[in-house]
Order: C-alpha cells, then structure tokens, then sequence
C-alpha cells in the first residue's frame, strides 16, 4: 500500500532522491561509500560546492553578495549565531509562534530584545500586520512559515535594516524577492533534506560589525572564508540536500513546484472549509501553504476517523503537541495524489457521520 506521508519534519523527500542517497552510502567514488571518503576528497567538495551554488541559484542570488553555507547545529544553533554575529544594541523580532519565541530567548541571551508585534495571546492563529520597525536596531527577524501554527506571512514588510528570516519550513517552496534578506536559514529537515544540516545564506558585507568576540565555530565570516568546510561537514544530509536541489532544478526550480504547492494547498483548504465536521486553526488570510493545521469538530468522531487514516495509508497527521487536533504538511515531494486520497477519507467521514 502506498504510505502518504504528512510528517512535518522529518519529511517526505522524492523517492529519486532517496534511492540516489542510498545508492551513494554503498558505492559513491569508485566502491568507496559517501560517508566513508574523506571530506576534503574532490569528489566531496564537488558535492558541497554544487549544494552551494544550486542553492543561490534556485533562490535568484547569484552574484548579488550572498554566501551560502551548510552548516550543523539545526536552525536553533541559528537563533543563536544571528544574535551572535549581527545584534550589538538591540534587534526586533516579530513573535509568530513557538519558533520566533524560542529565537527572541536565545537572543536575549546577548542584549535587548524588542518584540515588534505578537500574536500570542491569540494562539498564535495569525500574522500581525501593520508593525512599525525601528530603523536604528541592528537587524529585524522573522519565521516565513509557522510549522507548527499552520500560519505563513504572505508580504514581507519593507525593512530599512537588515532582514533576518527563519526560512526552515518553506524555503524553495514559493517565488518570493528573496534579495530583501540579510541573512535567510532552514533547517534542512523541512524542505530540502534529510536533518543533519542548516542551509545559511547570508550576505557578506553585514558581518564584521559587533564588538564580540565569536567562536570560530559561530563565526558566519569563518565559515565563509574556509568555503563551509571550517570542520567536518555532514557529508550525507549535504548530499541528500544538493541531489533535492537538483530535482527542483529539473522540475523547473521554485515557480514549477509553487503552481503544485498552490493546487494542493486549494484543495486541502477547500475541503476543511466546506466540510462541517472541521475546522481551520489559523485566520484564512494567513494560512500556511506547506501546514495545514484543522481540528475534529467533533471528538466523538477521532476514532474512526484516524482509523480510517490507517486504512488509507495517511501518515503523519497529528498536529504538534501545544496546538492538537491534525496537521497536514505539504512539502515540496508530497504529490497531489496524496492530498487527494486525504481529501477522500474527509468526505467519506461526512458521509458517514
Ligand atoms: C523545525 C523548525 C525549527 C527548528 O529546527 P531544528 O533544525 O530542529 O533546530 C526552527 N524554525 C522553524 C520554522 C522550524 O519549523
């Protein structure tokens, strides 16, 4: 039976792509497994240099400043290497959710934090709009996509200092002018790999600027200067990542897969808004095109329902611990196919009940 995969992370990759990581784990240079060659070997820094590039092109960046890093350490190491390496006085961030917040600690941790808006109180159920950013902090930060919330920001704000944004989960999954960010990371294990490493794009001339001395290893400017490979990378999630990269190129790079990620997002939205028995989490106007997050309207009616989720081979579905109910995420590699067969088991269930 064919197993629809909705897990929000780890996620579903293409099965292309996992059966080339798999064929490279046992012979990737000349019988030699990938995670048994040497890091430095050319047929390594081909891998890392090709993930680079492929990353700054699919984005629109090349030649416009950018550096792209894989890095280790996941996108909360990142919550602590932005404040690092940019915030000396004081920074704003925009708390959307469970992420933004965990970002706005970590940072707090190195000066003064000013939340520009919140919509906490409200559960985090929409994007706050309208916010004004003080033009002499030292940078702005804010979560694209609310993985957990099911809530996406669809206009970015016109930010007259540098832009700091959490990409993890919908990076590469829509066309937006990614050359308004200073700094964009993604945990890996969201959209474009297995998890294991964070891409970082940062661009050059924002860093050098705070009076702190960096560890080499939170150091964007080291990284940078020893071309992502300051220690041993992590040689198979970059793999993984760069062979990914390549399938969004084949298929047409990120205005091919956002058309797919449009229908399968109508659909999923079309049917919890049509079907008594859901309901939506998040406010329409900022709902999440990669997290679907909808809850039972019913209790009553859980258990046959999630049984009929096993029976169709539905997976991943429960929504995160703090918010319950189901979350449908709909990454890059999910087909429509498998947004459909969903679809399917809600009607059946509206039939039924
Ligand atoms: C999952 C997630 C993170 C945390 O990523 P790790 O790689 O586990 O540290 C951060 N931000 C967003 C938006 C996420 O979805």
């Amino acid at each position: 039976m064919k197993i629809h995969n909705f897990s929000a992370g780890p996620c579903i990759l293409p099965q292309e792509v996992i059966q080339k990581a798999a064929e490279a784990v046992i012979d990737f240079d000349n019988g030699l497994s990938l995670i048994e060659i040497s890091h430095r070997s050319k047929a390594f820094v081909d891998v890392m240099e090709e993930a680079r590039a492929l990353s700054l092109e699919l984005l629109g960046l090349e030649g416009k400043g950018y550096k792209a890093l894989f890095l280790a350490g996941g996108a909360s190491l990142q919550f602590v290497m932005v404040a690092m390496n940019l915030l000396e006085k004081r920074a704003g961030y925009l708390n959307t959710g469970t992420w933004s917040k965990n970002a706005i600690k970590e940072a707090k941790i190195f000066d003064d934090i000013y939340e520009v808006a919140s919509s906490e109180a409200a559960g985090y159920n929409y994007i706050p709009k309208g916010y004004d950013i003080p033009t002499d902090y030292d940078y702005f930060h804010c979560t694209s996509n609310n993985t957990i919330f099911g809530t996406q920001i669809k206009s970015f704000p016109n930010c007259e200092i540098p832009m700091v944004c959490d990409m993890s989960s919908d990076i590469f999954s829509r066309v937006i002018d990614f050359s308004k960010f200073d700094i964009i990371y993604a945990g890996a294990q969201k959209n474009m790999g297995p998890a294991g490493t964070t891409l970082v794009i940062v661009k050059e001339d924002i860093l050098g600027k705070v009076s702190r001395k960096i560890p080499a290893m939170l150091d964007y400017k080291q990284h940078i200067s020893k071309g992502s490979m300051y220690n041993t990378p992590p040689v198979f999630p970059v793999y993984t990542s760069m062979l990914n990269l390549r399938w969004l190129k084949k298929l047409g790079g990120i205005a091919a897969i956002e058309k797919e990620n449009d229908k399968k997002a109508q659909l999923m939205y079309s049917e919890i808004d049509l079907n008594p028995l859901f309901n939506g989490y998040a406010v329409k106007e900022d709902r999440s095109k990669m997290n679907a997050t909808f809850t039972l309207e019913n209790e009553n009616l859980k258990e046959t329902f999630e049984t009929m989720l096993k029976e169709a081979g539905i997976n991943g579905l429960n929504g995160h611990r703090s918010v319950g109910g189901y979350r449908a995420s709909m990454y890059n590699a999910l087909s429509l196919d498998s947004v459909k067969a969903l679809v399917e088991v809600m009607s059946e269930l509206e039939q039924k009940a």
